[in-house]
């Protein structure tokens, strides 16, 4: 993991004063490390009988919709309001600073089947927490969550108790 680390790169005070981004850019762009950050995501989750895997815009569709086609599961886009053409159920959640909307399609997801949800990287919670209302409102079960990146300072777990979490890579 510590290579992994090491391929993500810190950008100071983007896009706000204040914030460490951190851009996995540096890591796709290395063909070794992006398959094996996706079969490291597959390995997690191929016995948990995975129907949909449901993924966040946009840096979470990289990395759901590999792990979908290995997981043999569907793909599913939860996107920033305004940009998915059919009917839609719509979550409006708290960012640090203001509020921000994600929506779904109304028929993307069919009661009962088991979801799993995918984003790049896992901050406050927020967003996570968003997607598994949505997925919950169309009355899918969440398996699980996964994330590539998880910043532990900022305690998103503690917004998704009571689910399973899974990332890669941790700073403490
Ligand atoms: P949150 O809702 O606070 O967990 O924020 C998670 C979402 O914001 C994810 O979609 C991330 O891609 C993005 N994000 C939040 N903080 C960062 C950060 N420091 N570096 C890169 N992406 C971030």
């Amino acid at each position: 993991m510590e290579h992994l680390k090491q391929l993500i790169r810190d950008i100071p005070d983007f896009p706000i004063p204040g914030i460490i981004f951190k851009d996995i850019t540096t890591l796709l762009k290395d063909a070794h490390a992006f398959g094996h950050v996706v079969d490291r995501l597959v390995d997690e989750y191929r016995d948990h009988q995975v129907d949909v895997v449901v993924a966040i815009e946009s840096r979470g569709f990289i990395f759901g919709a590999p792990l979908a086609y290995k997981l043999n599961a569907c793909f599913v886009p939860v996107r920033k309001f305004g940009k998915l053409p059919a009917q839609t159920v719509t979550k409006e959640y708290a960012l640090e600073y203001g509020t921000s909307t994600l929506e779904m399609h109304v028929d993307a997801i069919q009661e009962g089947q088991r979801v799993l949800i995918v984003d790049d990287l896992l901050a406050t919670g927020g967003t996570a927490r968003a997607t598994a209302e949505l997925v919950e409102t169309l009355g899918g079960h969440v398996v699980g969550f996964a994330f590539v990146v998880e910043l532990c300072f900022l305690s998103g777990r503690e917004k998704l108790a009571g689910y399973s979490i899974f990332s890669l890579i941790q700073y403490e």
